[in-house]
Parts: C-alpha cells; sequence; structure tokens
C-alpha cells in the first residue's frame, strides 16, 4: 500500500517513518499529480494556517477533494484535522471542508500546551499513545460521523466512512497503533 504524506510543512518524516513500521511505503507528497498513485493520503500537524495558503497555493484544494471524492481514505492529525473540518468555531472560513465536524484550534489553553496521554480508541484492543500540541478539538459532529475517542470530556478522533481525523500527533511516540487503524481502513476503501 502507498500512503502519502502531504509535506507543505509539518511533521512528514515522522509520519513516512510510522507507516513503514506499520507496513506500508509512506511517499513524501509536493505535487499534486502524485496523488494519483496513492491509496490513501495523511494531512500531517504543523500550522493549520501555513499549511492551507500553501495547498491553496499549488492546487492542493481541488486535488485533495477530488482524490477524496474517490473514496481514497484521508487521515488529518492536529493542523491536518483543522484542514479537514467542514466548520471552525469562530470566524475563520473552513479549508477542505470534507469532513463533517467542527473544529475548535487552539483548544486546550495555554497552560495545557502540549502534553501525552494513552488514550482508549473504539475498534481498538490496545490504548493509543497520543502527543497534544497547541491541539485543536471536535466540538461537534455531523449524524454519520462515528466518535472514536474522548479525553476529558472532550472528542479528540473521529471517523465518518473514508475519513479520519484526530487532535493528536500520532506519529511521535513509537506506538503506530493508529496508523494501523487508517491502513485498516484503507485495505477496506482499495
Ligand atoms: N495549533 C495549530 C493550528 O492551529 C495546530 C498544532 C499542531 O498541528 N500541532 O494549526
Amino acid at each position: 500500500m502507498k500512503i502519502g504524506v502531504l509535506a507543505l510543512q509539518g511533521a512528514v518524516a515522522e509520519h513516512i517513518r510510522m507507516l513503514g513500521l506499520a507496513g506500508a511505503e509512506g511517499v513524501v507528497i509536493k505535487r499534486t499529480e502524485q496523488l494519483e498513485e496513492l491509496d490513501g493520503l495523511i494531512i500531517p500537524g504543523g500550522e493549520s494556517t501555513t499549511i492551507g495558503k500553501l495547498m491553496r497555493t499549488y492546487g492542493f484544494i481541488e486535488a485533495i477533494r477530488e482524490f477524496s471524492a474517490r473514496r481514497k481514505p484521508v487521515f488529518g492529525t492536529c493542523a491536518g484535522m483543522i484542514l479537514v473540518a467542514k466548520e471552525l468555531s469562530g470566524q475563520e472560513e473552513a479549508h477542505l471542508g470534507l469532513m463533517d465536524i467542527r473544529v475548535a484550534r487552539n483548544a486546550f489553553g495555554r497552560q495545557r500546551e502540549s502534553f501525552e496521554t494513552d488514550l482508549a480508541v473504539k475498534g481498538m484492543e490496545n490504548t493509543v499513545r497520543a502527543v497534544f500540541i497547541r491541539a485543536p478539538l471536535i466540538e461537534s459532529v455531523g449524524g454519520n460521523v462515528d466518535v472514536l475517542s474522548v479525553y476529558q470530556d472532550q472528542i479528540v478522533a473521529a471517523r465518518q466512512e473514508h475519513l479520519l481525523a484526530a487532535s493528536f500527533h500520532p506519529e511521535l511516540t513509537d506506538d503506530y497503533g493508529f496508523h494501523s487503524y487508517f491502513l485498516d481502513m484503507v485495505r477496506q476503501y482499495r
């Protein structure tokens, strides 16, 4: 399986490494034409405003919308989750607008800018080690969105058909459980 990691800004190499551990080939994606060869795509964490701007500049907004319309799985982590959301809290415009979730940026407050925890995830046997860095959270979900994980009463991971989103960075530890979960989704849609 070939899984792309959008490489405009953010935690790219770490996702490539985790994909390898989970048994897939990770591909660094810098041009829209490269999407053709992929079975799935990860949009990494970083700074959503920056990645969003670069996506517009390089034609990725349309290209990823088309990719998703072909039922190719897309996984947004942290800033990536902000980018896939249909709605952002406050005045901000959505970016890709793919997934029926409303997301609030930097939602865990200053004193909790970053932290690490073990999360229970629906459909997964073991907990997952998750790193939160100025993390967003999911304020509300649409009808066919499945909530996968909750941390202190806040939704931090969800799935809608071929779309997956997580508030945290699942690529910054040695625990590739969440990547394995995404690869199972990709197999389902291949
Ligand atoms: N705070 C960042 C944003 O709003 C996301 C942080 C991250 O990806 N670790 O884009």
